[in-house]
C-alpha cells in the first residue's frame, strides 16, 4: 500500500490563489542570484522542488500570470496578479514543480539543502542575520521618531 504524501497548503498574500503541494521534495534551494533577488525583492529565493504534477489548485488560477526572462536559460516567476505573491510553477523543461517556500502556510518538513549563486549574494545579507532580534515590533517602536 502506498504511503500518502503529506499535503501542504499554500496561498498568496491576498488569499485569492490557493493550492496544495506535496513531496517528496528533491531539493530545497536558496538562490542568491541577481534575478531571484529582483524577483523576490529580498535577499534570496527559497524554492522547493517536487514532481510537476504534485500540485492541486484550489482557487484563483485565472489570476495567475507567468513571467519568463527572455534571455535566461530557465528563469521564470509565477505570481498572483492581484497581490504579487510568488506561486508554484512548472519549470520550463517540464521536469519539476518549483514551489516558493515562503508562500506555504505549513511546514514542508524539509530544510534547505544548498545555497546557489552565493557569489551574487546581497552585500547586506550576512550583517542582517547578526542584527538584534525581536519577537514582534521592537519595544521602542518600528522607526525612530521624527524630530
Ligand atoms: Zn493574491
Ligand atoms: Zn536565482
Amino acid at each position: 500500500m502506498a504511503i500518502e504524501a503529506t499535503r501542504i497548503r499554500g496561498a498568496c498574500l491576498c488569499g485569492a490563489v490557493a493550492f496544495v503541494v506535496w513531496g517528496p521534495f528533491e531539493r530545497f534551494v536558496l538562490c542568491h542570484c541577481s534575478r531571484c533577488r529582483k524577483a523576490t525583492a529580498s535577499a534570496y529565493a527559497a524554492n522547493l522542488f517536487t514532481a510537476p504534477d504534485h500540485v492541486e489548485w484550489l482557487r484563483g488560477t485565472d489570476l495567475m500570470r507567468r513571467y519568463q526572462v527572455p534571455e535566461a536559460r530557465s528563469f521564470s516567476k509565477c505570481f498572483c496578479t492581484q497581490c504579487g505573491s510568488a506561486l508554484p510553477y512548472v519549470s520550463r523543461n517540464g521536469a519539476h514543480l518549483i514551489v516558493p517556500a515562503g508562500v506555504l502556510d505549513e511546514d514542508p518538513g524539509v530544510v534547505p539543502d544548498r545555497q546557489i549563486f552565493w557569489d551574487s549574494h546581497a552585500c547586506w545579507y550576512e550583517a542582517g542575520l547578526a542584527a538584534p532580534r525581536f519577537a514582534g515590533y521592537p519595544p521602542e517602536g518600528w522607526l525612530p521618531d521624527a524630530e
